[in-house]
């Protein structure tokens, strides 16, 4: 509580400049200043994944004269536990950055621009049309008190002010840290976070459509685990919507 107050306070001191919350150019017109604007369309041509939304490895992506249909992913052939995922695009500058700034630079400002940028995304895909609900990603209370917010919370608040959709924040508690994931198999990882979430909510999302809402979307695996317990709990749908997406590393 201390900490939301100090940050509250520094907020008040030293507002934030109005500047593109990509790349940190000048007075933006709109969201992003219009070079990013162009890098996020470029982003869109990219081929992709359909399921999961991720694109190949950079450079790859278009191919104009030989178009190739849309293949699963790797991950999503094997299996995904949510309907489809989307991010505004893939994890890498200026979007890394941005992501960097709000979780370990504490630059929460940054979050209703972000959101206004996952907003754009979450309306050009009709599937996010029947969406009821906007799950945040819980973070262990132990880290997000170190942290002093949830990064996928300040997202989800500011989407849900834009779109009007309901925040269920409390519907699921993370009630076990779990170590870092990466250079983890797919079964350990799996394994690793199938108790570490508890839908503690469920009369909130039964019946529901739901959106999972988070800052990026690695592997997919605490996603994919938190679809099932949420449709377990009674969602009768999960799609899952991130600032930032991993490439494909082109293997598999
Ligand atoms: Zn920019
Ligand atoms: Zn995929």
């Amino acid at each position: 509580m201390f900490r939301e107050l100090l940050h509250a306070a520094l907020d008040l001191v030293f507002p934030p400049r109005r500047v593109c919350p990509l790349c940190g150019g000048g007075d933006p017109e709109a969201v992003v200043c219009s070079g990013c604007r162009e890098l996020l369309a470029g982003y869109a041509k990219e081929r992709m994944c359909p399921c999961c939304g991720s694109a190949g490895p950079r450079g790859l992506g278009v191919n104009l004269v030989h178009p190739v249909q849309p293949v699963l992913c790797p991950d999503c052939r094997s299996g995904r536990l949510f309907e489809l995922a989307r991010a505004v695009g893939p994890y890498e500058e200026p979007l890394r950055e941005a992501v960097h700034q709000l979780k370990y630079y504490r630059a929460r400002w940054l979050a209703r621009p972000m959101a206004a940028l996952m907003a754009e995304t979450f309306q050009s895909e009709a599937a996010y049309f029947r969406t009821r609900g906007l799950v945040p990603v819980p973070l262990h209370p132990a880290r997000e008190q170190w942290r002093g917010f949830n990064q996928s919370v300040l997202l989800a608040r500011a989407l849900g002010e834009i779109t009007g959709l309901p925040v269920l924040e409390r519907v699921v508690a993370r009630i076990r840290e779990t170590p870092p994931q990466t250079g983890l198999a797919r079964y350990e990882r799996l394994r690793n976070l199938e108790q570490a979430f508890r839908v503690q909510k469920p009369e909130q999302i039964t019946g529901k459509i739901i959106t999972i809402v988070d800052d990026v979307f690695t592997t997919g695996s605490t996603v994919s685990i938190l679809s099932h317990q949420l449709r377990q709990a009674g969602a009768t749908g999960v799609m899952v919507l991130t600032f930032a997406i991993a490439r494909q590393t082109g293997k598999g």
